[in-house]
């Protein structure tokens, strides 16, 4: 009896060993070996991708750019079998997903989870992510102000790691506010050389938020489409991210929640929470512009690092999980988008409307929203005060504003006209993949013109400008431009960017970041109304 004990035990064993082989040391991550205490530099990080890729046939490392203090900023391409290129990605007829971690460097869970995830899927159980989709992780975008390390960076995340680096990139810029003035060496770095070269159907951008205390785990959010096509961010908001709720939770104990925050200004309880806004600033928001889907992931700033960790590893997994089982039904929807966006432009330019500035609204369903409880109670001047309780309730009806209703609609164009003083306007366009011709012949352009009456700036600095809000008021008219000035064909997969680019009153365009203050200036805007030098036309002869 004893023997056959033993030899149960000694079966159980080899079991054991089997299945938990374990790693070798440089495979774990600087987290796991410090008791979360630490978290990784920028060489720990190139040490753990170099490890892998010596381990795996399956992985292709590739830089996008360099930071402006020169560290390469890595992205690496997973695919079985192997791919090394864009065009060999292409005919793999596999979709690419790009997944970044780090965009501000005191977020630190995207990057530490995207090493364990590379470990996982290439040499791990995950393996099989790689079935039916080509997986792109950059999991240190902002390289340089990683390793400027310092305790007490974000409060809210209470010294969990104990140490991080500095949020903006080091010439000052918030990465994530970037997407449109591309000033970041690291934002002309992902568009140039992830979004144009690979064209990944789905971007997914990993953070941490500074506070509200909602009771999730990780909260999402998706690209906001309000200029662009609605097909992919149904997709994302209806089917996708319901679905990812409910695995995540069966899966990985996570409970995961919309993004926004509430006040308690408004009362207690919540009767509404409000996300951030629609600004194709915001490189998830981009993505919908450019007819694909973007996911934001943020994980709960107040939960200890292992628990973050745990939360967004959880949410990158089930993500991946979908789109390995739905990739190719994401690509079609984004194409058909694509296609809809050129159609709409050959069909109904001059007639159709699309909104250029826009206003936070609810969605039409109210939710029920996990979150810790407050306890009132009136201070000594007999105002009504609020603490938080270590309780965690369930509000129901809460308003979700994470809808954008056009404030300012502008008339859809068949393309623009610049004259070729315009050069760095459009050197700046192509930066983002738009196709700009020059004119070959003089043509007739019937469209209308826009009169700017005033300049409004900002009176507050931000992201090192002072933001332009134009007004005035088209007019019809007839213009003749000549060989060698520029020409934007609107029927071409980013016109949804364009338009909101070009447009004089877009919210978030190329005249609100001031590319154009100059011009105005010189031609004497202060004394009389100035024609804005992007002619939008209706007809070309
Ligand atoms: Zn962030």
């Amino acid at each position: 009896m004893k023997s056959f004990l033993k030899l149960i035990v000694f079966f159980a064993c080899i079991q054991l060993t089997a299945q938990n082989t374990p790693w070798s040391e440089n495979l774990i991550t600087v987290p796991e070996k410090s008791n979360y205490q630490k978290t990784s530099t920028y060489a720990e990080v190139m040490a753990f991708i170099n490890a892998i890729q010596s381990k795996s046939d399956l992985v292709h490392l590739e830089f996008m750019g360099k930071s402006m203090e020169g560290k390469d900023i890595p992205v690496v391409v997973m695919a079985n079998p192997k791919v090394s290129s864009p065009q060999e990605a292409k005919a793999s007829g596999k979709p690419v997903m790009y997944i970044q971690g780090n965009i501000h460097s005191g977020e630190v869970e995207g990057k530490e989870i995207l090493q364990q995830m590379m470990r996982d899927i290439l040499l791990g159980d995950k393996k099989h992510l790689l079935d039916n989709q080509i997986i792109i992780f950059a999991p240190i975008y902002n390289t340089d102000s990683n390793d400027k390390m310092e305790q007490g960076r974000r409060p809210s995340q209470e010294d969990s790691p104990v140490e991080v680096g500095i949020r903006a990139n080091s010439q000052g810029f918030d990465l994530n506010r970037d997407g449109i003035k591309m000033e970041a060496f690291e934002t002309n770095a992902l568009i140039q050389n992830v979004l144009i070269k690979w064209d990944p159907e789905m971007l997914v951008d990993l953070h941490t938020t500074n506070g509200t205390w909602h009771g999730y785990g990780v909260t999402y959010a998706p690209s906001y489409h309000y200029a662009g096509e609605k097909a992919p961010y149904d997709f994302t908001w209806n089917t996708m991210l319901p679905s990812i709720v409910k695995s995540i939770d069966k899966n990985y104990g996570v409970k995961l929640g919309p993004y926004g925050g509430y006040s308690l200004r408004e009362g207690w309880p919540a009767k509404a929470i409000y996300t951030y806004n629609h600004h194709p600033r915001y490189i998830v928001n981009q993505m919908g512009l450019r007819n694909k889907m973007g996911i934001l992931s943020e994980a709960f700033a107040h939960d200890r690092l292992y628990e973050r960790m745990n939360g967004t590893y959880g949410f990158v997994a089930e993500i991946l999980e979908f789109t390995n089982n739905n990739g190719r039904k994401i690509a079609e929807i984004n194409a058909k988008a694509t296609q809809d966006a050129i159609e709409n432009v050959k069909l109904n330019a001059g007639k159709a409307k699309k909104g250029v500035r826009f206003k936070m609204v609810p969605l039409d369903d109210t939710f029920t929203l996990r979150t810790y409880d407050y306890t009132a109670y009136k201070n000594e001047s007999g105002e009504t005060r609020y603490v938080r309780s270590g309780k965690i309730i369930n509000v129901p009806n809460v308003q979700n504003y994470s809808k954008f209703d056009a404030d300012l609609e502008s008339t859809l164009p068949r393309g623009y006209l610049l004259p070729k003083s315009m050069k760095h306007i459009v050197d700046h366009l192509k930066k983002q993949g738009v196709e700009v011709t020059e004119l070959k012949s003089s043509k007739k352009a019937v469209g209308e013109e826009f009169m700017l009456s005033s300049l409004n700036l900002s009176t507050r600095e931000f992201e090192g400008h002072f933001m332009a809000n134009a007004e005035g008021e088209f007019v019809s008219k007839t213009k003749t431009f000549k060989n060698g000035d520029y020409w934007i064909d609107m029927a071409q997969p980013l016109s949804n960017l364009i338009f909101y680019m070009l447009e004089p009153q877009s919210d978030d365009g190329l005249v609100t970041w001031n590319f154009f203050d100059d011009y105005f200036k010189e031609n004497g805007l202060d004394k009389k109304p100035i024609a804005y030098p992007v002619f939008k036309y209706y007809e070309l002869k």
